[in-house]
């Protein structure tokens, strides 16, 4: 048992909303345990300046930030290092889906904003970011879900909280998955395990992003589908 109740391949709770942002092209809502974050995507758009099109693809911007209130102490509004790193795996885990060869000249800009943080807010934002993608009705191959799975002390935990991360020893593996390709398009590691450990955290964290996907797309159905 887990110092919130969870047994260790429990995911924390979560909520999931399409359309939360009536100016964006896209935009959705995705909360699990204490980490919220709100996505909105603008485009494809043309992009400006020129020098930066692709003629043979749609250029794919990410920006995570972290709201000021989202964390105890007041997080500063400019991006520092772990924000661009982030923005840089959140682009890398969400390019794999888009048909973004159908776009040429174009941008597609993500924006993610982490309202509450509670450890997870990578994938957190993956998972809210690939929700506005579809909203925004942009050609994709999959959804991508993503979640967090590693080890605590001795334990192997899906979807770790921030208490879980800051206990040592822990090992910390974020992944993100699109389910229907069975691709995964994001693996982070951060600590120490054997092959054999990294092998059943792998399969617990896409245990993990399964139950993610039925959530989201559950989420778009209520949206787009009228019963
Ligand atoms: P992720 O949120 O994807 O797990 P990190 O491992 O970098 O990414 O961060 C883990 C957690 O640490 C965050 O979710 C947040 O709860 C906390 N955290 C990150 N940056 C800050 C910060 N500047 N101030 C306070 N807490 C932070």
């Amino acid at each position: 048992m887990r110092s919130d109740g969870r047994k260790n391949d429990e995911l924390r709770k979560i909520e999931a909303k399409v359309g939360v942002i009536s100016s964006a092209d896209g935009s959705a809502y995705f909360k699990i345990g204490n980490t919220a974050v709100v996505a909105a995507v603008y485009g494809p758009r043309e992009l400006h300046p020129k020098h930066l099109q692709d003629p043979e693809k749609s250029v794919l911007r990410c920006y995570y930030n972290m709201t000021t209130f989202s964390v105890p102490e007041r997080k500063s509004p400019s991006p520092g290092r772990r924000e661009i790193e982030l923005s840089t795996a959140i682009k890398r885990a969400l390019e794999p889906t888009i048909f973004i060869e159908e776009f040429p000249r174009t941008a597609i800009d993500v924006y993610t904003y982490v309202l509450e943080a509670d450890a997870g807010t990578r994938c957190a934002s993956i998972c809210a970011a690939s929700m506005a993608l579809a909203d925004a009705g942009i050609p994709m191959r999959d959804l991508v879900s993503a979640v967090a799975a590693g080890k605590v002390k001795d334990q192997i935990v899906l979807d770790l909280t921030k208490e879980e991360e800051d206990t040592e020893p822990c090992t910390d593996v974020p992944i993100a998955y699109m389910p229907n390709k069975k691709w995964i398009t994001l693996i982070q590691l951060d600590g120490e395990v054997t092959a054999e450990e990294l092998r059943e955290i792998i399969k617990l964290g896409i245990k993990g992003c399964l139950q993610i996907y039925e959530i989201q797309k559950k989420a778009l159905k209520k949206k787009y589908v009228r019963i």
